[in-house]
């Protein structure tokens, strides 16, 4: 076995195009090889001390969130929590302080779990992953990026370097809200993000994406026909039945697929209700669940 600790991208890089598998703060790779899901690979490389990976970099256009931001940044963040709130509230609620500590949202993207707890804020806010290898960098749409339940369509050789996202226009707002048993070390059974934009009262874009109903994170379609009208109780019972009618889930240990379809349009519908309240310019303390009381009682 080897591991080598990079303190540069170009020596990362190096590494990994020699077959070595990154590791950031190894709360999927250490914990899930420790658990005996997986033999832990040869060959690693920690990518947790190279600092350009650690970076948030607010552009005219565009917003880049570093791989190796931990969810522990992520949820204090002014650019994020101002203006990529969903993002924060997802972050917020992963695992516990020690797991936030390590935890980036590189790791998490590239685990490709369907319960990921940033994949939905990502998705409604129009993120692409940002690909690199020794020669080049690419862009790739997260839709396509995530094949299935641990499966991503990048090459081996190719780190995930940032989360690109576009600047958010004007009265706009997104939150996260999942569905939790107990508050702390929990995966999602079940969560919904949601990003809007209002012009007056009317809604003038709505994204909504689904955390663990399929077997990778979804993003509702068919919302087109609710631009131009107000947020109101017919807008959020047709966001409710389109997330719980698109919706695909397993039945577990922790959700039959019924519940699980039942719950997710409720999810949806509060996280669509709490986007447009931020997007009106409302204050909603990050994360959503703990402002609002959602999920699991105190
Ligand atoms: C107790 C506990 C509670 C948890 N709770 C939650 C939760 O509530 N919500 C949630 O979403 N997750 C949760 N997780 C899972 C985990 O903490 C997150 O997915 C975390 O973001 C993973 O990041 P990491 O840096 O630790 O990834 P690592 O374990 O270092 O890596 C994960 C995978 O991604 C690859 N990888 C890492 N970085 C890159 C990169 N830059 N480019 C390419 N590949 C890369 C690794 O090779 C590996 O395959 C929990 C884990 C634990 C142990």
């Amino acid at each position: 076995m080897s591991f080598t600790i990079a303190t540069s991208l170009d020596e990362a890089l190096a590494s990994i195009a020699a077959g070595a598998r990154p590791i950031a703060g190894g709360s999927d790779l250490v914990v899930g090889a420790r658990q005996g899901k997986f033999d832990l690979p040869a060959e690693l490389v920690a990518i947790d001390r190279i600092e350009s990976l650690a970076t948030i970099d607010v552009g005219a256009d565009e917003t880049s969130i570093g791989s190796g931001v931990t969810h522990s940044r992520l949820m204090e963040d002014g650019v994020i929590v101002d203006n990529f709130t969903a993002i924060a509230d997802a972050a917020a609620l992963v695992g516990s302080p020690s797991t936030r500590n390590v935890g980036t949202i590189g790791g998490n993207v590239m685990n490709s779990s369907p319960a990921m707890d940033t994949g939905a804020p990502l998705v409604v806010l129009g993120a692409e992953a940002e690909l690199t290898t020794s020669s080049g960098r690419r862009r790739v749409g997260l839709d396509e990026l995530w094949t299935g339940p641990g499966q991503h369509s990048a090459a081996a050789d190719e780190l995930c370097t940032a989360l690109l996202l576009p600047n958010r226009p004007a009265n706009s707002g997104s939150a996260y809200v999942r569905l939790e048993y107990r508050r702390a070390m929990e995966i999602a059974v079940v969560g919904a993000a949601a990003a809007i934009t209002l012009d007056g009262d009317n809604i003038d874009s709505i994204r909504v994406a689904l955390t663990a109903v399929a077997p990778t994170i979804i993003e509702v379609a068919g919302l087109d026909s609710l631009v131009g009208r107000p947020l109101d109780d017919a807008s959020l019972a047709e966001i409710a039945e389109a997330a719980s009618g698109q919706a695909t889930p397993i039945s577990d240990l922790r959700a039959s697929d019924a519940y699980r379809r039942h719950t997710i349009g409720v999810m949806a519908r509060r996280a669509a209700e709490a986007a447009a309240r931020r997007a009106s310019g409302e204050t909603i303390a990050v994360p959503v669940n703990r402002a609002l009381g959602i999920g699991a009682a105190s």
